[in-house]
């Protein structure tokens, strides 16, 4: 692939090591790898051999976003009628019978509409968590569909085993056999998994919650993505339902349950821990475990206010997630950033979190999470995971510092997005599969899921 040179910006916020930013800065890139970083006049000599050259005047250039939590299926029930007042259990109760309507065509098509309003919010790397697969449906559906759009895609394999008639939430007709279900999870490790630096697909295994799966299941999971050198993900200590639940069921918190499951370690993170207790906090941090912090999803169900900046400070690894569109209802990575600086500055006072730190948690702590040393920062060797922010929209004119306006006055949408050193957006536009075709695609979905 021939060098791309990105140059002129206003400033490139690396997240780096030593958090540089470089004012008139610029970025190099060729073959998916970042070759150069640094002043536009330090890359000079990189113009004359570049077969593209980008100016980025009054942008800031940032490392591509990551998401560390969604179920992009959801993107087709958002703000649904009777679900949009209630807390976790009374929603998911609301919602399971239009999911159990769902069909591959649905799920392609939910999936490449979540992916493009990532992609046109900044974001270069999401996961995603498919926990219900009715009518046919297969995590290759969510696979082929993100190729569409050109996103690093993180598919965890999800499950529910546990229906009514066993004491769990979910109906009998969406929950599946625990044999078929690990089976399932083999055959999508075997055939889409790259552990390779630089991998657009890696796969996940992702039993949905403590209540909705066996005991059994949860500790076969881990033994299994530990077999296969692949990590685990669920959903933890979400609300005070969740929590009284692990209490009354299991006799003991949140975080023991994954604790004596195996489900603590580098290679697993939780989606929300809001109810996490300092023991739990101090367990997660000693063991690495990670955190897909949603602060969006938290509010509008009534969740709680995460207790970040205690994790932050006691060393536990967050990155933000998006979570579900049906309980966001929105998929803007900075716009979680801005919801996790508040939330926590509501609870701590105005100190407790700087813009800074949540644009980090945005970049650096996702792909940590996500257990990504290739990508998060602007750093020669890495891949290229860029993106160009044009501060001169109506959100953002006026600011004065730029970096901290990203996540206090954010652009609406992204410039430009590169994945992997090729272009996902230009000018505020898909260039893999046209945004007209994913919205028909996504309505005719919906008209079919309303009438039925
Ligand atoms: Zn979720």
């Amino acid at each position: 692939m021939a060098l791309t040179l990105i140059r002129n910006a206003a400033v490139v916020a690396t997240m780096d090591d030593a958090a540089r930013e470089i004012a008139d800065g610029a970025v190099a890139f060729r073959n998916g790898q970042i070759v150069a970083v640094g002043t536009t006049t330090e890359l000079a000599n990189f113009a004359e051999e570049a077969e593209t050259v980008i100016e980025a005047q009054g942008c800031v250039i940032t490392p591509g976003l990551v998401n560390t939590h969604h179920h992009l299926y959801q993107s087709l029930t958002r703000a649904l009628p009777g679900a949009t007042e209630a807390s976790l259990f009374g929603w998911l109760k609301r919602l399971y019978p239009v999911w159990a309507r769902y069909t591959p065509d649905d799920v392609f098509a939910a999936t490449q509409l979540g992916l493009a309003e990532l992609a046109l919010s900044g974001c270069t790397t999401s996961s995603d968590h498919l926990y219900l697969f009715p009518n046919g449906v297969t995590l290759d559906d969510t696979i082929h569909a993100a190729a569409g759009i050109g996103l690093r895609f993180h598919a965890t394999r999800g499950s529910m085993s546990v229906g009514q008639s066993m004491g769990g939430l979910p109906p009998d007709n969406l929950v599946e056999r625990e044999d078929a279900i690990l089976a399932d999870t083999i055959r999508v490790i075997d055939r889409f998994h790259d552990a390779a630096d630089g991998a657009m697909v890696r796969i996940g295994v992702a039993p949905c919650s403590p209540f909705s799966v066996s005991q059994g299941l949860m500790r076969d999971a881990a033994l299994l993505a530990r077999d296969k050198g692949v990590m685990l993900h669920t959903h933890l200590a979400e609300d005070a339902d969740d929590v009284a639940f692990s209490l009354e069921r299991f006799g003991c918190r949140p975080g023991q349950y994954a604790e004596e499951l195996g489900w603590t370690g580098a290679d697993v993170w939780h989606a929300h821990c809001v109810q996490l207790d300092h023991a739990e906090i101090e367990l997660f941090a000693c063991t690495r475990t990670g955190v897909a912090h949603c602060p969006g999803s938290n509010c509008r169900l009534g969740s709680g206010v995460a207790p970040i900046r205690a994790m932050r400070d006691a060393g536990v690894v967050v990155g933000l997630g998006v979570d579900g569109s049906a309980s966001n209802d929105a998929a803007d990575i900075l716009g979680e950033a801005r919801q996790a600086m508040l939330l926590q500055r509501v609870t701590h006072g105005a100190g407790a979190m700087a813009a800074r730190e949540a644009l980090h948690l945005a970049t650096r702590g996702g792909a940590r999470v996500l257990g990504r040393t290739d990508v998060g920062q602007l750093r020669v060797g890495l891949r290229a995971d860029i993106a160009i922010w044009d501060m001169a929209q109506p959100a953002s004119t006026g600011a004065w510092d730029l970096v901290a306006a990203l996540v206090l006055a954010p652009p609406r949408k992204v410039r430009d997005l590169f994945v992997e050193g090729g272009a996902v957006v230009r000018d505020g536009e898909l260039v893999l599969t046209p945004r007209h075709r994913i919205i028909a695609a996504a309505q005719a979905s919906l008209v079919r899921l309303m009438q039925e």
